[in-house]
């Protein structure tokens, strides 16, 4: 199974994303973790990277995109994967459909993890990552809102909808519950 986890951020994605990962025996693949691990080690990669992390701006597209590929092309993600956080633009999407139409293969459903905006500037304060101050927070809002929504369109016929607010447990089963109604649709 291959499936795509969207929303703003803060709304809880990644960690939704472990749950299911290990549920589904599905690789976890985060872009944000990627770029993390590459400017801890200081690779090339990491050093373009880390500007725009910091400034909660989103990474090039070439950048981000080759970087995914690559990772896609892993030995651990031909069985399936879990997107978290790519695409964010539709230059992404279009990037990915072009590398999953290349291998014959398709994404089974897009989970829209929804959470309003003011919910997940309290949430992101209290997780107190590097980025995650108050400044850098909104502009990562306005960013999601203008590039990356636009997606829940490019999306519409594989996207079902979580509402993320709420317990981690709780948004978990709705998570599982709207896969499953994904994929017995599917037809
Ligand atoms: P959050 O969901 O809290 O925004 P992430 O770990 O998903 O956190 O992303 C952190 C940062 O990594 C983003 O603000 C952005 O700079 C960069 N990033 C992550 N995914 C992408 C992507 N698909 N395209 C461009 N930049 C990205």
């Amino acid at each position: 199974m291959r499936i795509i986890l969207t929303g703003p951020p803060g709304a809880g994605k990644g960690t939704q994303a472990q749950s299911l990962s290990s549920k589904l025996q599905l690789p976890h693949i985060s872009t944000g973790d990627l770029f993390r691990s590459h400017i801890a080690e200081g690779t090339d990669l990491g050093r373009r990277a880390k500007t725009f992390l910091d400034a909660g701006e989103l990474v090039p597209d070439e950048v981000t995109i080759g970087m995914v590929v690559e990772r896609l092309a892993a030995d651990d993600a031909t069985a399936g994967f879990i997107l978290d956080g790519f695409p964010r633009t539709v230059a992404q999407a279009v990037a990915l459909d072009e590398f999953l139409a290349e291998q014959l293969i398709q994404i089974n459903a897009v989970l829209d993890f929804s959470i309003a905006d003011d919910a997940v500037v309290g949430r992101m304060l209290a997780r107190g990552r590097a980025d995650d101050t108050e400044d850098v927070i909104r502009r990562r809002l306005r960013v999601y809102h203008d590039e990356t929504r636009p997606l829940l369109d490019y999306y519409s016929a594989l996207l079902v909808s979580v509402d993320a607010d709420g317990e981690v447990d709780e948004i978990y089963a709705r998570a599982i519950g709207a896969l499953s109604e994904r994929v017995a649709s599917t037809p």
